[in-house]
């Protein structure tokens, strides 16, 4: 990136940039050569996307049956000892059964797991855009498969301290570009985090309910009025954060929210969160 960047000014430079582009992938990965950040082969495509097609295509994807409300897929919980009941014309998982939450349902891309783990490092902690773009080519195609319908698109907030160590929000670096796929206004900053995450790294789930509950406010002279919110963030743990997102959304007035999460840790009905448990959820 920085070679081509270096060349921007210069005219023959740039039309050679430009015909080695058209000139092949290969061709690109020779002169331009960069491994790929999860398994390090050789990338082979000219993507911005630093990261090789079999690790992309080793995510866990979700897209089979699932609880209609909070998107655990089906086996993870029928395996368990808790059976799903049949509410109206889908099946709730026995965590949904007979809690409210403030969003309406909650979709993810894939399970958090393996490859994918480490991808969410990467948007996380080096800012890794084009990732975040690729992702959000993926909620789309969730958001069109599932049938979601939203006026806006907001991003789950970083408290602005931890915003400000980090220097932007993961979140962020997919919702706006997902916004943009779907042709819907992007709201950044109409949410916000009031209450920091606290320092400690795990969190039982207990805790983890009681370190968001009330920790967001719509922003005040927020416009959110009888919309339909699109919710987005990188990772859904128990569903607390989306919650209490949502919660405050609804509080300002939102009709609706829906939350769009990029992945999802694997809940287990008898032993809680699966090995790949997110070791901090924001
Ligand atoms: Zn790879
Ligand atoms: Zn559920």
């Amino acid at each position: 990136m920085t070679a081509r960047l270096t060349f921007e000014k210069r005219p023959f430079e740039k039309r050679l940039v430009a015909w080695l582009s058209g000139a092949g992938d290969a061709l690109v990965s020779v002169l331009f050569p960069a491994g790929c950040r999860l398994c390090e082969r050789v990338l082979l495509s000219a993507s911005t996307v630093p990261i090789c097609e079999e690790c992309l295509g080793s995510f866990p994807a979700l897209g089979g049956a699932a609880c209609e409300t909070c998107g655990q897929p089906l086996a993870a919980w029928s395996l368990g000892r808790g059976g799903g009941e049949a509410v109206g014309a889908g099946l709730v998982c026995p965590e949904c059964q007979g809690r409210e939450y403030g969003f309406e349902r909650a979709r993810s891309y894939a399970l958090y797991k393996g490859a994918l783990v480490r991808a969410i490092v990467l948007l996380k902690f080096e800012r890794v855009e084009p990732l975040g773009r690729w992702f959000a080519e993926r909620l789309a195609e969730v958001a069109r498969r599932e049938g979601i319908a939203a006026d806006v698109v907001v991003p789950v907030p970083l408290h602005r301290q931890r915003e400000r160590e980090r220097g932007y929000n993961q979140a962020d670096l997919v919702a706006r570009p997902l916004a943009r796929k779907l042709g819907l206004p992007y709201r950044a900053v109409l949410l916000v985090r009031t209450k920091p995450r606290p320092d400690k790294h795990i969190l039982s789930l207990e805790e983890r309910w009681d370190s968001v509950r009330g920790a967001f406010a719509a922003r005040p002279g927020s416009k959110v009025d009888n919309l339909r919110v699109l919710l987005v963030d990188d990772v859904m743990t128990t569903g607390a954060t989306l919650d209490a997102c949502a919660r405050a959304l609804r509080g300002a007035g939102a009709k609706s929210v829906i939350g769009l999460t990029v992945a999802r840790a694997a809940r287990h009905p008898a032993v809680g969160f699966d090995e790949s448990k997110p070791r901090d959820a924001r």
